[in-house]
């Protein structure tokens, strides 16, 4: 982290903001905030609380982009809805050696870029080493077209690989949101995240608990199916506090299948406590 006062270059640096200070910044618009969502494994809902804030916030008169940084398994275009549109790729110099990217923009005017709106087709894999991802990735956030945007959320790539530690060290971060469900297992693979979070000096705003629990449809109990232990216990375990505890909901799952999560999240009073914790 630098220190404005001292530094040799701090009279012509645009950027006088010392946690900022040697990171990336996007080339066309500025970003207010960047909250990157992260989990360490797999499947366990990472994309989905980020198609849910997202959402939230864009409903509550922010502008809102989301990176999709999971590149070898992206499912955000997807989520909102906009899998059959492609970024356009704008080549800056005859040659063709220099590109900008035009995000898609959702129903609610969020602006995605993901490798899935950048390839021709859908299902193609991305068959590409570490490095040539880690250039992908340094390309997405800063050659897109973002404008002004108050919140960009990061779909972080899970685990704590090489491309986790990318997007920790070179994206400005102002913080991360962690991701778990209830099981100790998760949990043990989560807290390394957290842990790597810490060592890189991100702030993390808490835990969301996701597939919690389902709730009975005669008596409306909260059934916790995964573990007797409560989403307190488990987020004490990782040292963080509880933002959210999300239930399974067959109606949210359906809504990301078919591409409505703006118009069902954005709605759904559920998620209000999410949003907000974002926004402290
Ligand atoms: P990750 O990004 O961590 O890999 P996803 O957000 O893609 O995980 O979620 C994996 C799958 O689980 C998705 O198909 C999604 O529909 C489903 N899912 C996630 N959270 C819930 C939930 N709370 N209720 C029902 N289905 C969920």
């Amino acid at each position: 982290m630098g220190n404005c006062s001292t530094c040799p270059s701090s009279s012509k640096c645009s950027i006088q903001n010392k946690d900022k200070c040697g990171k990336m910044l996007p080339k066309y618009g500025s970003i207010k905030n960047i909250i990157g969502v992260i989990s360490g494994k797999g499947g366990v809902g990472k994309s989905t609380v980020t198609g849910i804030i997202a959402s939230k916030l864009a409903k509550a008169g922010y502008k809102v982009g989301v990176l999709d940084a999971d590149v070898t398994g992206p499912s955000m275009p997807r989520f909102f809805g906009i899998n059959h549109e492609r970024a356009e790729i704008v080549p800056l110099d005859e040659k063709g050696t220099e590109y900008r990217f035009v995000p898609v923009t959702s129903q609610l005017g969020i602006k995605v870029i993901s490798m899935n709106l950048l390839t021709q087709v859908e299902d193609q894999p991305v068959i590409w080493r570490g490095p040539v991802i880690n250039g992908v990735l340094n390309q997405m956030y800063s050659d897109t077209e973002w404008g002004e945007i108050d919140y960009l959320l990061v779909d972080m790539p899970p685990g704590t690989g090489d491309i986790a530690l990318t997007v920790m060290q070179n994206f400005p971060l102002n913080s991360v949101v962690i991701v778990s469900t209830p099981q100790d297992m998760v949990s043990m693979i989560v807290k390394k995240v957290v842990t790597m979070a810490q060592k890189l000096s991100i702030p993390i705003k808490g835990v969301v608990e996701n597939m919690a629990y389902i709730r009975c449809g005669n008596c409306g109990d909260k059934m916790r199916v995964f573990s007797k232990k409560s989403a307190e216990e488990h987020a004490a375990y990782l040292e963080l506090p509880l933002l959210a505890e999300l239930p399974i909901n067959l109606d949210l799952a359906e809504a990301l299948e078919e591409g409505e999560t703006e118009s069902y999240a954005a709605l759904n009073t559920d998620y209000d406590t999410l949003a907000s914790s974002v926004l402290r």
